[in-house]
């Protein structure tokens, strides 16, 4: 081969990794063939085949119409119903998309907004939020089995149950990063207070009103919901609908009223948070006109109402008790209830559209409550084990000393950091008017499961502590509340195998929907130009995946600073591999893919890995590619990182066998994105949460200190002042001048033998009284204890 050839094969590829069109591409190629092919046969081929390429109706009458057939005949065409549609056109596209892209646009990512509180938001969060936390006592309340009348009261009176609602109808107006700022530090404190919070402000009435209500539904409930004289709770949920909510037998008949159109509703539902005590019931059911009443068809679809619950036919009477913590949660019944059409939801322009409503209320809510109620969790448990494995002392040192426990904390601490900053992140993009759908979903299911994870791991590090219920255990209803997070707004284990690359591959993909969409209508134009567009795009993708895996990313200049160029490198690489690969499973399983839900959970883990970097890469940059960041920003990149390696390996060693595949066999071992941090990050991270300054009271902000943390707290404080003291008594004690015996039981002595000074001795003293106090547990006697 002469220079030439060689030049122009680094031309192609540079073209070809930048993904420009085949147009401009082409005639490089033809140049690149008629010089290293002196056949001309074979530029009389490939002459041939761009001429068929490029021109359009050539294109489409040979290629694409004889494809689109096949597709059909195969049945390769994921059929999509109508509900998964709305579903799909519910959220719009946001960093979902840059993954998919195969070319993620970091300098968007990295200037992306990542918000603040407002002045009055800070100010609720440490008056308001701080007086209902002091007023709540967690244990109490399980006992008795709800809040008590007081903090109820507190809450309508404050309008901690209208947060969503606008000023002008009497509510706080917040924004969404104010509203998760509230419920993540009442999570904090007690997960009852939280969920009672949270709900009503989540997806239900206001949030259905606001978006959907008629401006005269709006003037009237808005108003009651935001002080509290109506209280609310949504019913979806049923026996037999619960993931597929699709399912619900709830129903209702409109019928003719002395001429005027109602209608009558029967439902059964179940698990229904604040349904036994709400007010206003918001419900939703199958509506049908079979008498042709509302002048519609007879089948009129999912719909929306508000539903009085003192209307009669409406039976509250009984509760559920969800694993032990105390907030309402209910089945609720309704008989032959009548409603007007002014009470559906939009009156009747909001007739079946229900699962509409649900759908785009939902895609905004899962990155809104769950988040923010697991990150309260989370920061919980990260602050409360920092202390208690420093104040524990066994085998004569903290039990933070041991590297086991040191592990344990490392990761609990780069966890928290990671989550917080897909919290903020992804808020900030909901707060722009954005609905990113998939990463709503991704944040649910991550947010859920990083609780579970971490909260079970501090349940191991405050041992008995953590089991023994009572006033003094910070963290045993938190524990006890995790499996309701990972049950509610679409349980994990279909949200991670089925919605998040399920969702995503059709809706972030820049080419899959509208070549579905050009297939159900039949259109080939549409499908011509979008098919070899997706064809481009996949090719283009491939070469990417080469180029950037031989080069180990190194081929792409990254655009943010610090420790961050690798793992945007490798991102970039991620990304390119992520959208060939699923370019070539949806080649590979057509309409099928919907079923493949094990392959579907491994391509979502790739992604959801890929958005949780994303966002703390976004967090590493606001503050300021900070020396104290970087350990947080290494630990979670290689964290991130190895789990995508592990889900590629997955995928490879379930997909790629046989002769066909070698070539992506050895592709995929040849070079691993990454590898699980080491020792030395988990050390420094324990570290941070080991020490009490203001590292530690950054990475666990907000979390609310009540009498049991506070106590806690101090005794930390004094144990790190203590240690002075201890080290000039072990010297002693080396020395024998003081006897080998517990520190404690020596002050005296030491005191009297000058080894520390009387003062340093009643500082000695108090640290030890602090420590034994911290580390109580409660306990009942027994004659009250076993009820009859
Ligand atoms: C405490 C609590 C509060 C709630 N509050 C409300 C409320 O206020 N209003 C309301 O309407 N509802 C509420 N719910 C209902 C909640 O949203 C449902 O529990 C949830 O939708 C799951 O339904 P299910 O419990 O019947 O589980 P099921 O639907 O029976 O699911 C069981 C398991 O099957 C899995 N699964 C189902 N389909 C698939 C699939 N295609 N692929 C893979 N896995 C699948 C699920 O992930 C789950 O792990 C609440 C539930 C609880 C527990």
């Amino acid at each position: 081969m002469n220079y030439y050839l060689y030049a122009l094969a680094v031309l192609l590829l540079i073209l070809w990794y930048n993904r420009v069109k085949f147009i401009i591409w082409s005639p490089v190629l033809a140049v690149f063939v008629y010089l290293g092919c002196p056949d001309k046969m074979g530029i009389a081929v490939y002459l041939t085949i761009n001429i068929l390429l490029l021109i359009e109706p050539i294109r489409t009458a040979l290629i694409s119409k004889p494809l689109m057939a096949l597709i059909a005949r195969l049945k390769l065409m994921p059929s999509i119903s109508q509900t998964e549609k709305i579903a799909l056109r519910a959220g719009t596209v946001w960093m979902d998309g840059e993954i998919f892209s195969g070319r993620p646009n970091f300098t968007t990512i990295l200037s992306d907004s990542y918000p603040t509180l407002t002045a009055e938001e800070n100010a609720f969060l440490n008056k308001e939020v701080d007086e209902v936390c002091r007023m709540t006592n967690d244990y109490e309340t399980s006992e008795r089995r709800d809040l008590s009348p007081q903090v109820w009261q507190y809450l309508k009176d404050n309008h901690f149950l209208g947060m969503i609602i606008p000023k002008q109808y009497g509510g706080l107006g917040f924004s969404a990063l104010g509203h998760s700022a509230v419920i993540q530090k009442l999570a904090t404190h007690s997960q009852a207070l939280a969920i009672t919070t949270m709900v009503p402000n989540s997806l239900g009435p206001a949030e259905l009103l606001l978006h959907y209500g008629t401006q005269a539904q709006r003037d009237y409930y808005l108003p009651r919901l935001a002080n509290g004289t109506d209280v609310p709770c949504f019913a979806l949920t049923e026996p037999l609908a619960g993931s597929d909510a699709t399912s619900i037998r709830a129903y209702g008949i409109v019928f003719n009223d002395n001429g005027v159109p109602k209608i009558r509703l029967n439902f059964e539902k179940r698990y229904i948070t604040l349904g036994a005590i709400a007010s206003l019931i918001g419900l939703a059911f199958t509506l049908r006109d079979p008498d042709g009443i509302l002048g519609k068809e007879s089948d009129l679809g999912i719909t929306c109402a508000l539903v009085k619950s003192s209307l009669e036919g409406v039976v509250q009477g009984r509760r559920h008790n969800p694993l032990g913590i105390p907030f309402v949660n209910s089945p609720l019944q309704g008989m032959d209830v009548i409603i007007g059409i002014d009470d559906v939801i939009g009156g009747m322009d909001g007739i079946g559209q229900g699962w509409m409503m649900l759908m785009e209320s939902l895609a905004v809510g899962r990155g809104i409550s769950l988040p923010s109620t697991c990150t309260g969790g989370i920061k919980l448990s990260t602050k409360v084990c920092g202390a208690y494995a420093t104040v524990r002392e066994q085998f004569g040192t903290s039990i933070g000393n041991f590297e086991g426990i040191e592990s344990v904390l490392g990761h609990m601490a780069a966890m928290t950091y990671m989550m917080d900053a897909a919290r903020i992140f992804t808020i900030g993009a909901i707060d722009e008017g954005k609905k990113p759908s998939v990463i709503n979903a991704v944040m649910k299911y991550h947010s859920t499961e990083l609780f579970r994870k971490t909260i079970n791991d501090a349940m191991d590090i405050v041992g008995g502590a953590g089991i023994s219920l009572g006033e003094r255990n910070l963290i045993g209803h938190a524990y006890m509340g995790a499996p309701i997070a990972i049950t509610v707004e679409g349980a994990n284990i279909m949200t991670r195998t089925l919605i998040q690359f399920g969702q995503g591959v059709i809706r972030c993909h820049p080419f899959a929907y509208k070549e579905i969409e050009a297939l159900g209508s039949n259109d080939a134009k549409a499908f011509d130009v979008n098919f070899f567009a997706h064809i481009g795009f996949a090719l283009g993708n491939m070469v990417r995946m080469i180029l950037l895996s031989v080069t180990r990313g190194y081929i792409y200049l990254p655009k943010s600073s610090g420790v961050a160029r690798n793992y945007e490198r490798k991102l970039m690489w991620t990304s390119a591999t992520f959208s060939f690969m699923t370019d070539l499973i949806m080649g590979l399983f057509g309409g099928s893919l919907k079923q493949r839900e094990m392959i579907s959970a491994r391509f979502g883990d790739v992604m959801s890995y890929s958005y949780l970097l994303m966002a703390t890469m976004r967090r590493y940059k606001e503050e300021g590619y900070s020396k104290d960041s970087e350990v947080f920003m290494k630990y979670v990149g290689d964290h991130a990182l190895s789990n995508i390696q592990k889900a590629y390996d997955d995928i490879a060693h379930n997909l790629f066998s046989g002769i066909l595949f070698a070539p992506l066999r050895f592709y995929m071992r040849l070079n691993r994105m990454g590898r699980p941090a080491n020792d030395q990050q988990l050390h420094r991270l324990a570290t941070i949460i080991l020490t009490q300054d203001e590292k530690r009271d950054a990475l666990t902000k907000d979390v609310y200190v009540g009498k049991q943390l506070a106590l806690l707290e101090e005794a930390f404080k004094l144990h790190n002042e203590a240690k002075p003291i201890v080290g000039k008594m072990k010297k002693a004690i080396r020395a024998h001048a003081l006897p080998k015996a517990p520190f404690d039981l020596l002050i005296e002595e030491a005191v009297k033998k000058s080894v520390i000074s009387k003062a340093e001795g009643s500082t000695l003293k108090k640290a030890y009284l602090l420590k034994q106090e911290a580390i109580q547990v409660d306990s009942y006697d027994v004659s009250t204890f076993v009820r009859d």
